[in-house]
């Protein structure tokens, strides 16, 4: 299956989730529901399956893919667990904490899935339907966002399909996506040393060196709505579409109680439909940066960049 031309949109309860296993066993590509966002998983351990998800995407071959996993046990075939990296997964998998670790040579994994590098990322995510998929199958998931290279991340199977169908062959539809923003990014050094590469929902205490762009999921620009954004806006200049929170309401808003977890869960769907309106352009009011708005706003710079 892969001719494509129809995307299918099954429900993730069991019977789709066996559906769902199936096609990834024959090498399918199909959009999954992740407590963060969508993702587009392929089987890990197949050169053909994982250059279907750039293919899909339209994604950069340098740009490392995030292989899925159950549980720190599965991680560990496939990537080296100092005991600091291990304290890490045993504190928040399954949960949206994605883990840069040394990539074992034997892992049996597709070379595509690292990009060439001596690193892989992993994670064990915490949705429901991610989970049972996952335990059905005796293989990882490589899944980047189910999105087309460098536009908005999709939080429906709407989302999805409005920039994947027929690209892809299924959609397991989940609903709405619960945290809204890409897990948090962390490398674990051979030293012990942890770094965080990428803001997400789970705050762990981390910075970045900032040294050096390592994911290239920070290259700016890297979630573009295909239209200027200004930010920190207090209301709507003409021919802007303005995405609110808190107090300044919006054509779309985020939080009118300004709380930040629900504003980053409604993050890209207030993207995606600022994207659509009929406005040349976008404004978006200021988004505090405690907890996840860090995170929320490292997204919304690069989508003004
Ligand atoms: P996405 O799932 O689309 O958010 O993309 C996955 C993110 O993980 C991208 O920003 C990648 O650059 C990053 N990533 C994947 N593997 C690695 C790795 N080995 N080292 C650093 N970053 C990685
Ligand atoms: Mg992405």
């Amino acid at each position: 299956m892969s001719g494509k031309d129809v995307t299918e949109v099954v429900l993730a309860d069991a019977a789709g989730i066996a559906r769902a296993a199936r096609c990834l066993e024959s090498g399918g590509l199909v959009a999954v529901p992740t407590e963060t966002v969508y993702g587009l998983a392929a089987r890990a351990d197949s050169a053909e399956a994982v250059a279907k998800i750039y293919a899909a995407k339209g994604r950069p071959d340098f740009n490392p893919l995030i292989v899925h996993v159950t549980g720190v046990e599965q991680a560990a075939r496939y990537g080296v667990f100092s005991p600091e990296a291990r304290a890490l997964a045993e504190a928040h998998w399954p949960g949206p904490l994605t883990l840069v670790v040394p990539r074992r040579a034997d892992s049996g994994l597709a070379d595509a899935v690292t990009a060439g590098l001596a690193t892989i990322a992993l994670r064990a995510p915490a949705h429901p339907a991610m989970r049972a998929l996952l335990e059905q199958l005796d293989f990882p998931l490589a899944a980047p966002s189910a999105n087309r290279s460098g536009f908005i991340s999709p939080t429906t199977p709407g989302h999805v399909l409005a920039s994947l169908d027929g690209r892809i062959d299924l959609v397991l539809d989940g609903g709405p996506t619960r945290a809204g923003v890409e897990s948090t990014i962390v490398a674990v050094r051979a030293d012990g040393r942890v770094e965080e590469l990428r803001p997400g929902p789970l705050s762990i205490g981390v910075r970045g060196s900032g040294a050096h762009i390592e994911a290239p999921g920070q290259l700016a620009s890297h979630y573009a709505p295909g239209k200027p954004v200004r930010l920190n806006a207090e209301a709507a200049e003409a021919g802007e579409f303005l995405i609110g929170f808190g107090k300044i309401a919006g054509d779309c808003t985020l939080s009118a109680s300004g709380d930040v977890t629900e504003a980053a869960a409604r993050l890209y769907a207030c993207l995606h439909e600022a994207a659509l309106a009929s406005q040349p352009r976008i404004a978006v009011a200021l988004v505090p940066e405690g907890g996840v708005g860090r995170a929320i706003n490292d997204r919304l710079r690069r989508a003004a960049a």
